[in-house]
């Protein structure tokens, strides 16, 4: 099954893209987690990442499609995919849809998860990410069993530098104006499931598995 996971920053969307790979083994691939790999080891695409990330914009659409298009030909998915970050703007969906002919594969499920704004600054000024394995927790909401370290691989947690108070701002912004005319997107082709993530991060799973029956 390939899922496209949507969402505004700080939604849950990397949340709850870990309980899919649990349940049903797919990849999780995030488009934020590649850049920021890519960053740490400073090959091309990190390089040209760095700036617009720091800052909370998107990284332009050629490189990174580019770089997605890499990731989805040069690995395999036998228990399909979860796209987490991408599409983020009208350009990445519609190359996404012919990167799909080209590699015969679909998309079964594009789902958005909907969180009030005023939550969200809240969820990624708590957020405590792992610099090893990415997993993600929050001081208050989801506490790691030992202060900064991870309870998935013992990896240590730091705040994201995109969280500062600027940088949320920025990226909320950019969310509102590039990507969340995807909604109306796929509302349009009649392919969106909303979810609603403003419930405990296990309500939300048990309504995304709900919606991926049958699928
Ligand atoms: P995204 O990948 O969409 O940016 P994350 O999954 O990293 O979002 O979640 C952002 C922060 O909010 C994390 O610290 C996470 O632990 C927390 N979080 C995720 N889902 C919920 C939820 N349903 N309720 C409260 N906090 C949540
Ligand atoms: P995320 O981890 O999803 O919050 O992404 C972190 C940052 O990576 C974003 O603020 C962007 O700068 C960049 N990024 C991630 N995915 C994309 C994308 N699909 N298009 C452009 N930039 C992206």
């Amino acid at each position: 099954m390939n899922i496209i996971l949507m969402g505004p920053p700080g939604a849950g969307k990397g949340t709850q893209a870990a309980n899919l790979v649990k349940e049903y083994g797919c990849a999780h691939i995030s488009t934020g987690d590649i850049f920021r790999k890519a960053l740490k080891e400073q090959t091309k695409y990190g390089v040209i990442a760095k700036y617009f990330i720091q800052f909370g914009h998107l990284v332009p659409d050629d490189y990174t499609i580019a770089m997605v298009r890499e990731h989805l030909k040069e690995n395999e998915f036998p228990n399909g995919f979860i796209l987490d970050g991408f599409p983020r703007t009208i350009i990445q969906a519609r190359e996404l849809e012919s990167i799909a002919k080209e590699f015969k594969f679909q998309i079964d499920a594009v789902l958005n998860l909907d969180v009030d704004f005023d939550k969200l600054t809240k969820r990624l000024s708590g957020r405590r990410t792992c610099r090893e394995c990415g997993a993600t927790f929050h001081d208050e909401f989801n506490p790691p069993k030992q202060v900064s370290v991870c309870d998935a691989c013992g990896g240590e947690l730091y705040q994201r530098p995109d969280e500062s108070e600027e940088a949320v701002k920025v990226r909320l912004d950019t969310y509102t104006k590039q990507t969340r005319p995807l909604i109306d997107y796929y509302t349009m082709k009649g392919e969106i499931t909303n979810i609603n993530g403003d419930q405990s991060m296990e309500e939300v799973f048990n309504e995304i598995k709900k919606s991926l029956e049958g699928k």
